[in-house]
């Protein structure tokens, strides 16, 4: 039989024990950081399959290392991640999570899930290929600093180092059945921006006491908007908005301060650097044209995350032999973030998506929603597909 028909034939008897582990999974959801008793599960299954297990990387991460002939000939990893969200599920069903008030809304109990029955599918066969694989079960996903870093600050990409990274997230907007890939620039750096625009608040009948931050403060918004517009690159996707403006004081009365909240986005660490300090810079040379100041505060959140144009192109020819040309779609850019950007500014990656959709079955709710669900029918997708480009990587 070939590779591709045994690693089919292991998702079907291992069946029952990955809908299972998805079921337990999704109804113990634990929040980012917070990941031990879902840890001590992965630890346990990946041992039951007799895969060498490293816990408590990043605290809640688990890395599991499968070792085929020649071990040293190659190391690539595959990555899942382990969190849940902030979430009340609304969805009624066996699964349902236990855990009030958290919920596995982004799919990572998927992930989680797929990436156990890869690696017992790997494990079971390695007699059969060449190279190493590492497992990173992740924590932190959802909430910065990002597990990811976490991970990789703690050691999980040394001692064997991998050169190639693969990760897959569930896509409620593609049906389930299909998957869907990006060479190159995919998600984007996401930055908080807080700024405090500081005047001399009055009666709103006598402006020429005051400084009034609530018309710098309009100024500054207005000439951000050149930051896209003028100073970004055309072939770079950019976003700036400011969502959260609060001045307050009253028809009659101008405050003191003004303060606001956007986020900044975009697909190139060179000018996400160079954005920062222009953006700062406009508004103090505002501020301080009309009489005020302003404190700015920039947090950084995760990198862009881009797809080594290489390794997606292999990736996605063997999910077309595994999956069929017409179930392997091509992915739009998408400014969202997601932390296994982190890996892809240390070694070659590929993030892709598996489908999830079924519109018969009325599972149709987008990630970060109290009705997110997925067809289960993807699991075997995602737990066979990883497996395989795994192995078709390690023979690439
Ligand atoms: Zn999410
Ligand atoms: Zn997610």
């Amino acid at each position: 039989m070939s590779l591709k028909d045994q690693i089919k034939t292991l998702v079907q008897e291992n069946l029952e024990e990955i809908v299972a582990n998805r079921h337990h999974l999704h109804a113990n959801p634990e929040l980012s950081y917070q990941e031990f008793e879902t840890a001590k599960f992965v630890v346990e299954k990946l041992k039951s399959y007799g895969i060498e297990v490293q816990e408590g990387v990043a605290k809640t991460g688990v890395v599991g290392l499968i070792k085929g002939k020649n071990p040293d000939k190659k190391v690539i990893a595959l990555r899942g991640d382990m969190d849940a969200l902030p979430i009340t599920e609304a969805n009624d069903v066996p699964y349902k999570s236990k855990n009030e008030g958290v919920m596995h809304a982004c799919g990572h109990d998927v992930h989680t899930t797929s990436l156990l029955g890869a690696a017992r599918i790997l494990n079971s066969i390695k007699d059969q290929f060449e190279g190493t694989i590492k497992l990173i079960f992740q924590p932190g996903e959802e909430k910065l600093p990002g597990g990811a870093s976490l991970m990789i600050k703690d050691g999980a990409l040394q001692n064997p180092e991998p050169t190639k990274i693969i990760g897959q997230h569930v896509m409620p907007f593609i049906d389930c059945g299909k998957v869907g890939f990006r060479e190159g620039m995919y998600m984007a750096s996401a930055d908080e921006i807080y700024f405090t625009v500081k005047g001399k608040g009055g009666h709103g009948a006598m402006p020429e006491k005051n400084i009034d931050p609530v018309v710098i403060t309009s100024h500054i918004i207005v000439a951000l908007q050149q930051i896209v517009s003028r100073y970004a690159a055309p072939k770079i996707p950019s976003v700036l908005s400011f969502g959260d403006v609060r001045a307050i004081g009253a028809t009659n009365v101008i405050p003191n301060e003004v303060k606001v909240q956007g986020t900044f986005r975009t697909m190139n660490e060179e000018w996400r650097m160079e954005a920062h300090e222009r953006i700062t810079k406009i508004a103090e040379g505002i501020a301080e044209g009309m009489g005020g100041s302003v404190e700015m505060d920039i947090q950084k959140g995760y990198p862009f995350l881009v797809n080594e144009p290489e390794l997606t192109r292999r990736n996605k020819a063997a999910a077309i032999e595994y999956l069929g040309e017409e179930n392997v779609v091509d992915l739009d850019i998408w400014l969202a973030a997601e932390d296994f950007s982190y890996y892809s500014q240390e070694m070659d990656a590929c993030f892709y998506r598996l489908g999830t959709r079924n519109e018969e079955k009325g599972i149709i709710s987008s990630v970060h929603t109290p009705t997110f669900d997925i067809d289960e029918d993807a699991l075997q997708i995602g737990v066979g597909l990883m497996a395989w480009l795994a192995l078709s990587e390690l023979n690439a």
